[in-house]
C-alpha cells in the first residue's frame, strides 16, 4: 500500500511522509522539486544607465538572483507560450523599471526599488529588503528588467526548492521529503507541482511505449 502524509509545515517549508513509494519515484519527484517546477525571475536586464562602481556584468548577475513572489497560474515561460514573439506578450514576461540616484548623499537600492509596469502584477521580490548596490553622490541607474518563467533545470536561479529524502529512523520503507522553499512558491504548491509535473512524463512516456509497440 502506498500512502502520503504532511507531517509538518510552515510558510518555509513542507515535510511529507512517504510510505511503501519505491525509492526512485519519491526520489525523481524530489528532483522535480528543484529542477522542473516553474518559477520566476529576472531573465533580461536592458541597462541605459549605470554610474555605480559596480560593473554592469555583476550589477546584471545580482539582480537575476532575486527570487520573485511567482503567478505561474497566469504566466507560462516563453517557449511554451502561444505568442511565439522574441519580446514577448502579457502571458509569458512581466515589466520592471528600476531607477536610482544618489544626489548628496550615498543611496543604497533595494529590491524594494524595482517598479513593475503593471502596477496590479502580484509578480514581485520575495523581500523588499533584498540590497542590489550602494550609489555614492552623483551616481545613477536606469534600468528595464524582464522577469519570466524558467525551470532550475535551464538556470539555478530558477530552483523552487532545496529538498532532501530521507529514510525515517527506524522504519525501512518510510521516507520523508522535506522540502524547503526558496520563496518563489508555497512549499505545498512545490510539491503539487512537482507531483503533476511526475504525473505528465509518466503519461507521455506511457503514450510513446504504445505508439512504439503498436506502430
Ligand atoms: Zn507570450
Amino acid at each position: 500500500m502506498v500512502d502520503v502524509s504532511i507531517v509538518e509545515e510552515d510558510e518555509k517549508y513542507i515535510k511529507a511522509e512517504l510510505d511503501g513509494i519505491p525509492l526512485s519515484i519519491a526520489n525523481g519527484i524530489r528532483r522535480f522539486t528543484m529542477n522542473e517546477v516553474p518559477v520566476m525571475a529576472v531573465e533580461e536586464i536592458l541597462i541605459i544607465e549605470n554610474t555605480s562602481a559596480m560593473h554592469n556584468e555583476v550589477l546584471a548577475h545580482r539582480i537575476s538572483l532575486i527570487p520573485f513572489i511567482s503567478d505561474i497560474d497566469r504566466y507560462v515561460a516563453q517557449e511554451e507560450c502561444t505568442c511565439g514573439s522574441r519580446l514577448g506578450c502579457e502571458r509569458c514576461v512581466v515589466r520592471y523599471v528600476l531607477r536610482a540616484e544618489a544626489r548628496d548623499e550615498p543611496v543604497t537600492v533595494y529590491s524594494r526599488d524595482i517598479i513593475p509596469e503593471d502596477a496590479n502584477t502580484t509578480v514581485k521580490p520575495v523581500s523588499p529588503k533584498i540590497p542590489i548596490v550602494k550609489l555614492a553622490p552623483g551616481q545613477r541607474l536606469e534600468m528595464e528588467l524582464y522577469v519570466r518563467v524558467g525551470r532550475g533545470r535551464k538556470n539555478a536561479k530558477w530552483q523552487a526548492a532545496i529538498s532532501s529524502l530521507y529514510e525515517k529512523d527506524g522504519e525501512p520503507g518510510k521516507r520523508i521529503l522535506y522540502i524547503e522553499s526558496i520563496g518563489f512558491l508555497p512549499p505545498r504548491r512545490i510539491l503539487k507541482e512537482a507531483v503533476n509535473i511526475f504525473k505528465k512524463k509518466v503519461q507521455e512516456l506511457d503514450e510513446k511505449i504504445k505508439r512504439e509497440l503498436e506502430g
